[in-house]
Protein backbone atom coordinates (compact mmCIF):
# COMPACT_ATOMS: atom_id res chain seq x y z
CA UNK A 1 0.00 0.00 0.00
CA UNK A 2 1.56 3.71 -1.01
CA UNK A 3 1.21 5.63 2.46
CA UNK A 4 2.08 8.51 0.94
CA UNK A 5 -0.94 8.57 -1.60
CA UNK A 6 -2.84 7.97 0.97
CA UNK A 7 -1.60 11.12 3.35
CA UNK A 8 -1.23 13.64 0.27
CA UNK A 9 -5.01 12.26 -1.00
CA UNK A 10 -6.39 13.29 2.56
CA UNK A 11 -4.58 16.45 2.26
CA UNK A 12 -2.40 15.72 5.11
CA UNK A 13 1.79 16.00 5.07
CA UNK A 14 3.86 12.56 4.68
CA UNK A 15 5.54 13.02 8.07
CA UNK A 16 7.76 10.52 9.21
CA UNK A 17 5.44 10.09 12.19
CA UNK A 18 2.19 9.73 10.33
CA UNK A 19 3.93 7.09 7.92
CA UNK A 20 4.64 4.88 11.01
CA UNK A 21 1.69 5.12 12.77
CA UNK A 22 0.05 3.81 9.24
CA UNK A 23 2.76 1.20 8.89
CA UNK A 24 2.12 -0.15 12.27
CA UNK A 25 -1.72 -0.27 11.53
CA UNK A 26 -1.25 -1.88 8.24
CA UNK A 27 1.00 -4.55 9.57
CA UNK A 28 -0.36 -5.40 12.85
CA UNK A 29 -2.43 -8.48 13.01
CA UNK A 30 -5.36 -6.96 15.21
CA UNK A 31 -6.86 -3.71 15.87
CA UNK A 32 -4.49 -1.86 18.30
CA UNK A 33 -5.07 0.87 21.17
CA UNK A 34 -2.61 3.88 21.01
CA UNK A 35 -0.01 2.07 23.89
CA UNK A 36 -0.25 -0.65 21.25
CA UNK A 37 0.96 1.58 18.77
CA UNK A 38 3.35 3.46 21.07
CA UNK A 39 5.09 0.32 21.95
CA UNK A 40 5.60 -0.60 18.35
CA UNK A 41 6.73 2.99 17.52
CA UNK A 42 10.02 4.36 17.65
CA UNK A 43 10.36 7.80 18.56
CA UNK A 44 7.12 8.74 18.95
CA UNK A 45 5.97 9.93 22.23
CA UNK A 46 2.08 8.49 23.31
CA UNK A 47 0.54 11.92 23.44
CA UNK A 48 1.62 12.57 20.05
CA UNK A 49 0.20 9.13 18.59
CA UNK A 50 -3.15 9.92 19.89
CA UNK A 51 -3.36 13.33 18.32
CA UNK A 52 -2.24 11.56 15.31
CA UNK A 53 -4.40 8.65 15.57
CA UNK A 54 -7.27 11.10 15.49
CA UNK A 55 -6.23 12.98 12.79
CA UNK A 56 -6.17 9.97 10.83
CA UNK A 57 -9.52 9.13 12.07
CA UNK A 58 -11.10 11.84 11.55
CA UNK A 59 -9.58 12.20 7.11
CA UNK A 60 -10.97 8.61 7.21
CA UNK A 61 -7.81 6.54 6.80
CA UNK A 62 -8.35 4.77 10.30
CA UNK A 63 -11.41 3.61 12.08
CA UNK A 64 -11.88 3.65 15.67
CA UNK A 65 -14.03 1.34 17.60
CA UNK A 66 -14.76 -0.22 21.52
CA UNK A 67 -14.58 -4.00 21.44
CA UNK A 68 -17.06 -5.65 23.76
CA UNK A 69 -17.37 -4.00 26.96
CA UNK A 70 -13.63 -2.31 27.31
CA UNK A 71 -13.75 1.27 27.92
CA UNK A 72 -10.95 1.53 25.41
CA UNK A 73 -10.75 2.18 21.84
CA UNK A 74 -9.17 0.51 19.15
CA UNK A 75 -7.32 1.47 15.93
CA UNK A 76 -7.47 -0.03 12.55
CA UNK A 77 -6.67 1.21 8.95
CA UNK A 78 -10.06 1.49 7.01
CA UNK A 79 -9.26 -0.19 4.34
CA UNK A 80 -12.83 -1.94 4.00
CA UNK A 81 -11.60 -5.46 4.63
CA UNK A 82 -13.83 -8.27 5.84
CA UNK A 83 -12.28 -9.15 8.92
CA UNK A 84 -13.50 -10.66 12.72
CA UNK A 85 -11.56 -10.94 15.79
CA UNK A 86 -11.10 -13.98 18.24
CA UNK A 87 -11.14 -12.15 21.71
CA UNK A 88 -9.11 -13.69 24.66
CA UNK A 89 -11.44 -13.41 27.83
CA UNK A 90 -8.67 -14.05 29.70
CA UNK A 91 -5.91 -11.13 29.09
CA UNK A 92 -8.26 -9.62 26.53
CA UNK A 93 -5.88 -10.05 23.65
CA UNK A 94 -7.20 -9.64 20.11
CA UNK A 95 -6.22 -11.31 16.53
CA UNK A 96 -8.06 -11.11 13.22
CA UNK A 97 -10.12 -14.23 11.95
CA UNK A 98 -9.30 -14.81 8.46
CA UNK A 99 -12.69 -16.85 7.80
CA UNK A 100 -16.11 -15.05 8.37
CA UNK A 101 -18.69 -18.13 9.57
CA UNK A 102 -21.69 -15.96 7.95
CA UNK A 103 -20.48 -15.10 4.89
CA UNK A 104 -22.86 -17.20 2.70
CA UNK A 105 -26.09 -16.54 5.23
CA UNK A 106 -29.48 -15.78 3.63
CA UNK A 107 -32.71 -15.14 5.45
CA UNK A 108 -35.87 -15.45 3.93
CA UNK A 109 -37.57 -12.99 2.89
CA UNK A 110 -34.58 -10.52 4.01
CA UNK A 111 -31.77 -9.27 2.14
CA UNK A 112 -28.76 -9.25 4.51
CA UNK A 113 -26.17 -6.25 3.61
CA UNK A 114 -23.61 -6.68 6.65
CA UNK A 115 -23.38 -8.45 10.62
CA UNK A 116 -21.26 -7.44 13.43
CA UNK A 117 -19.48 -11.20 14.87
CA UNK A 118 -16.83 -11.42 17.40
CA UNK A 119 -15.52 -14.46 19.01
CA UNK A 120 -14.23 -15.15 22.18
CA UNK A 121 -12.41 -17.51 24.35
CA UNK A 122 -9.21 -18.06 25.38
CA UNK A 123 -5.38 -17.27 23.93
CA UNK A 124 -2.91 -20.56 24.31
CA UNK A 125 -1.25 -18.72 27.48
CA UNK A 126 -4.80 -18.47 28.92
CA UNK A 127 -6.16 -21.59 27.63
CA UNK A 128 -3.89 -23.19 30.52
CA UNK A 129 -5.08 -21.39 33.08
CA UNK A 130 -9.26 -21.80 32.39
CA UNK A 131 -8.69 -25.29 32.55
CA UNK A 132 -7.57 -24.98 36.70
ZN1 LIG B 1 -5.25 -14.57 26.69
ZN1 LIG C 1 -18.07 -11.81 8.30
Amino acid sequence: MDINKILTESGLKCTAQRRQVIDILNKADAPLTAENIYEKSSDISLSTVYRIAEKLVEKGIVTKNTIRDSDKFYYELADNKHRHYAICLGCGNMKYVDICPVHDLKIDDFTVTGHKLEIYGYCDKCAGRAAV
